[in-house]
């Protein structure tokens, strides 16, 4: 089983772990350094000691040496003197003894000072005790060999206090450093430690970040491979299902869609039929007006209205289902500006002069052939001058114009209407959304016109766009490519007025 700590266990295992190492290294080092200073006192301690043994031992022999000989010639030598002299001066090797402990050096220096001693004692005092004098060579040398020791013992002592002094100087140096590598060997550690922490949450961090970035940017199909901490890990985890859930959303969405336009599709084009049978009869109708009187008149004129606004309505629904569906197809050929702008114009014109309007039409001189289904785009200019017509008011002027921009042709209908405000501009393309104003609202229509009318220039491979200042009318252009062997047309006048009403 592999074991994956969670963020914060790793944490707090992390500083557990720092913690307890710094602090043996802390605690370690500051025992030593305590443990060197308690044993540098103890021998220097012990050093005076010993030094103060060996002045001891130099009076206990001078003692010896004043009671063998004393000072006054009519006294004698005292044997009890001398005794006492020499049971202090053996006290004194007995603790000088203890002081040296160890010390191999100054035990020697002892040894020798009381064997010079015993030796003094023996051929010496003994010999001034009993009367005699003792050789006077001898007597130096004895006496020299013992001062000499004493001199030793205390040379020695002297000398062990400064390497008792040397030793804890090296002591507390060589401690402080391995203080200060533990020290920095524990930091090291941390930061290691802290890397390790880091680099195992970057990678799975930035394939989530990465993730995020391509979900958002709509591929559903994302996925992040997940790892790191458990926190990180569960992350992982959660985004996978979160993006699960998204496409799972998304393929119903798109299915009820395709259900929908499937439906729209079908029912309008079953709805097509007895519609236009309804009209054709009612048309019909309308031409036998002699049969009729004037209230079955009336009736079969506005039957045949509406069954004309009914059509048009299947024929747009038709036409957006188609386009959802990817099923609105266009014939586009090499197309002439001036007889596209002819056809609608005369379509057009008595829809101006029903409302007492100034139509006219620029067309460009030399304009090259568009790429273009003629039907299509010719019902996308009908669209914007039916709206120029319905929405702009009687005696107005609307003008259709078509120039060259660069590669393309642009299309322009502009009116002297209400126009639409920037809010509005925003929408003007939306299927089924009309303005609210009042103006917008007496007139008949669907709010579909422009949304086929977008559909069916960029199915052509070009843009529209609508501009207007509230107030004073509104203008919306469109541009087409320029057919592959475009030429120019010959035009017989510069800018020509293809139709004018008014
Ligand atoms: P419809 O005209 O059937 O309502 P459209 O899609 O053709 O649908 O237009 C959508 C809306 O845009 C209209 O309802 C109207 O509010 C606004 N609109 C379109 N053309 C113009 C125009 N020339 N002047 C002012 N408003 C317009």
């Amino acid at each position: 089983m592999r074991v994956n700590p969670s963020l914060t266990a790793r944490l707090r295992i992390g500083f557990g772990v720092l913690f307890a190492l710094l602090l043996a290294v802390s605690l370690l080092g500051v025992g030593r350094l305590f443990q060197i200073r308690v044993n540098y006192e103890d021998e220097i301690t012990r050093y005076f000691q010993l030094e103060l043994e060996s002045e001891r031992l130099r009076a206990a022999f001078i003692l010896e040496q004043a009671s063998a000989r004393p000072a006054i010639p009519q006294q004698k030598p005292s044997r009890a003197e001398l005794d006492r002299a020499a049971t202090s001066f053996a006290d004194a090797v007995s603790r000088a003894r203890g002081f040296a402990g160890s010390d191999a050096g100054v035990n020697v220096r002892v040894d020798q000072l009381a064997s010079a001693e015993s030796a003094w004692r023996r051929s010496v005092g003994e010999a001034l005790l009993r009367g005699n004098l003792p050789p006077p060579a001898g007597e130096r040398r004895r006496t020299s060999a013992v001062t000499t020791a004493g001199d030793a013992l205390s040379n020695s002592a002297r000398n062990g206090r400064d390497a008792a002094q040397d030793e804890a100087r090296d002591d507390t140096r060589n401690t402080t450093i391995l203080v200060a590598a533990g020290l920095i060997g524990g930091l090291l550690a941390a930061l290691i430690l802290f890397t390790g922490l880091i680099n195992s949450m970057r990678a799975p961090l930035g394939r989530l970040v990465e993730g995020a970035r391509r979900l958002a940017g709509g591929d559903l199909k994302t996925r992040v491979e997940v790892g790191g901490p458990v926190e990180i890990a569960t992350l992982g985890n959660a985004f996978n299902e979160m993006a699960n859930s998204l496409e799972r959303d998304a393929r119903e969405r798109d299915r009820v869609e395709r259900m929908k336009d499937d439906f729209v599709l079908t029912v309008s084009h079953e709805l097509r039929t007895p519609v236009t049978v309804v009209k054709g009869f009612a048309e019909m109708l309308t031409e036998q007006r002699k049969s009729l009187n004037s209230t079955q008149y009336e009736a079969v004129e506005v039957i045949a209205e509406s069954a004309t606004q009914l059509q048009k309505m299947i024929n747009d629904l038709l036409d957006l289902a188609r386009s959802d569906a990817g099923k609105l197809r266009i014939e586009p050929e090499p197309t002439s500006v001036r007889s596209l702008a002819r056809r609608v114009g005369r379509q057009m014109r008595p829809h101006f002069e029903e409302r007492d309007q100034r139509f006219t039409v620029s067309v460009e001189k030399d304009l090259p052939d568009v790429e273009a289904d003629p039907d299509r785009i010719s019902q996308v200019l009908a669209n914007l001058l039916m709206n120029a017509n319905k929405y702009a008011p009687e005696g107005s002027e609307v003008r259709l114009a078509a120039t060259r921009v660069r590669e393309e042709v642009e299309f322009a209908v502009s009116d002297e209407g209400p126009g639409l405000g920037e809010e509005e501009l925003e929408h003007v393309f939306d299927r089924f959304w009309r303005a609210e104003s009042g103006e917008t609202q007496s007139v008949g229509g669907t709010g579909l016109g422009l949304a086929i009318a977008k559909s069916l220039v960029e199915l052509h491979g070009g843009a529209i766009t609508a501009n207007s200042v509230p107030g004073e009318g509104a203008t919306f252009r469109f541009v087409l490519p320029i057919a592959k062997d475009g030429r120019p047309r010959r035009a017989t006048r510069g800018r020509t007025k293809a139709g004018a009403a008014g």
